[in-house]
């Protein structure tokens, strides 16, 4: 007769006391913390202080973003400010949610980049921040940063992160690539050629 397996548990066994099995008094003890907790917000909230830890969004935003968080979607730029996207459509292919929308332009003139993105659009109505677009991007040029977006909106149509608000991103500094970005501030004709139609 062959031996019967038995299963790893990979559970604890839950342990009450007395106390606990009685519940009654558990049920008393849960009330009492929660009208605690309850009344102490209450009072701030009544003395002009901030009681519980809620975030009126959107008028607040949350200081305590992991600073890995998938937020927002940027574009990357290069040092002398175009779009470091070459408009290859490799985000918009894998995006499980198909919410890129990308409609590209072509620079003779510019031999090592010819392609570029005129409009770059994400649909933040049906957009679900798996970061794969930034995974799938051969060029770093799209990035998702801890903050959140715009979201709340009474219209879906308005819900569209733009070409030109994904480009507003300059930080101070970037391990990846010389910032911020001069040619914008510059004028110089690589960082309007995004823009151009
Ligand atoms: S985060 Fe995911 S769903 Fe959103 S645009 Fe990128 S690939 Fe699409
Ligand atoms: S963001 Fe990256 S993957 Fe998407 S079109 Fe631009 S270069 Fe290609």
């Amino acid at each position: 007769m062959k031996p019967q397996y038995k299963r790893k548990q990979y559970w604890n066994e839950p342990e009450m006391t007395v106390w606990e099995r009685s519940y009654l008094p558990e049920i008393v003890r849960g009330l009492i913390v929660t009208s605690i907790v309850f009344l102490r917000n209450m009072g701030r909230w009544m003395t002009g202080r901030k009681g519980a830890l809620t975030t009126y969004y959107p008028e607040e935003t949350r200081f305590d973003y992991a600073p890995l968080n998938r937020g927002k979607h940027i574009l990357t730029q290069r040092p002398d400010g175009s779009p470091q996207c070459i408009a290859c459509n490799m985000c918009a292919t894998v995006c499980p949610a198909k919410v890129i929308e990308i409609e590209a332009g072509f620079d003779e003139s510019d031999s090592a980049h010819p392609k570029f993105p005129i409009r770059f659009e994400i649909d933040y109505s049906r957009c679900v921040f798996c970061g794969l677009c930034v995974e799938a991007c051969p060029e770093d040029a799209i990035r998702m940063v801890k903050e959140t977006p715009g979201l709340p909106s009474d219209s879906r149509g308005q819900m569209w992160l733009t070409l030109e608000e994904m480009l507003t991103w300059q930080p101070a500094s970037d391990v990846a690539k010389p910032y911020p970005a001069k040619a914008a501030a510059a004028g110089g004709a690589p960082a309007q050629k995004g823009h151009a139609p």
